[in-house]
């Protein structure tokens, strides 16, 4: 007896395509990268949850376990990495994120700015590319932050925003051979906590400094790599 000629079937012309299931993604990514990694902060692992990561970055995998093309030749690190230092900078106290005044220096995609105003923080985000900043503004808008929960502005990282701090938490998303000074100064002197990689252009540890009046406490957390923080206080470009 021969054995039925089936058509070959190659991926995508098997008939039509099925649209992507973001939500059936993110709910894999939140429990494969983040809780099985030791993400254990349940407002952290709700916030990943509802965060729409495919309408902030480029490529086909937005969920995936991997760094991710953001545009101007920068990228996003992978989701786990985002979790683990939004967990770190949690701020002190009660009330943790909600209605935290919060400093990112690096928006990028505006993916890390959406998941800190998904906590309920106040952000002030800073990025270097204005092109950049634009996208990700029109990303965030069409998310449905508006400018109330996440105000990105264009400008050197390294020396803060002073006008808006202090701040609670600051997020460094980029890499740097130290925290600049501006950055320490503009950090809540009530136990404000800064999160950033610290290290030379290939390999930086993350970084957390908890801010006690003129006191600054400095813990190495993990290994990472990022691009590098460009400006005054940080690296040539
Ligand atoms: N947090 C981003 C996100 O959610 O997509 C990813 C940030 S990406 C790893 C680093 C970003 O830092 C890049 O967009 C880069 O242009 C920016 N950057 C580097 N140096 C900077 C500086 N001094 N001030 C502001 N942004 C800077």
């Amino acid at each position: 007896m021969r054995w039925p000629r089936l058509p070959r079937r190659r991926e995508g012309a098997a008939g039509p395509e099925q649209p992507p299931d973001h939500e059936r993604d993110r709910q894999r990514m939140v429990w494969e990268q983040l809780q099985a990694r030791g993400v254990r902060d349940p407002e952290v692992l709700e916030a990943f949850q509802s965060v729409p990561r495919h309408a902030f970055v480029q490529g086909d995998e937005p969920y995936g376990d991997h760094a991710m093309p953001v545009g101007s030749g920068q990228t996003i690190s992978q989701p786990y990495v985002v979790a683990r230092m939004t967990q770190a900078a949690r701020p002190a106290g009660p009330d943790g994120w909600h209605g935290a005044n919060v400093l990112e220096v690096g928006t990028g995609s505006g993916y890390q700015a959406a998941i800190l105003a998904e906590l309920g923080a106040r952000v002030t985000s800073i990025e270097r590319h204005p092109e950049l900043a634009a996208e990700a503004r029109r990303a965030l808008a069409a998310a449905g932050y508006d400018e109330d929960r996440v105000r990105v502005v264009v400008g050197d990282g390294t020396e803060g925003w002073p006008d808006a701090g202090p701040y609670r938490s600051i997020l460094v998303t980029a890499g740097g051979p130290s925290v600049p000074k501006p950055l320490l100064e503009q950090l809540d002197p009530d136990g404000g906590r800064l999160i950033m990689p610290v290290g030379d252009r290939q390999h930086q540890y993350l970084t957390l400094v908890v801010r006690h009046g003129t006191d600054l406490q400095s813990t190495e957390l993990e290994p990472v790599v990022f691009v590098p923080l460009i400006g005054r206080f940080g690296l040539e470009g």
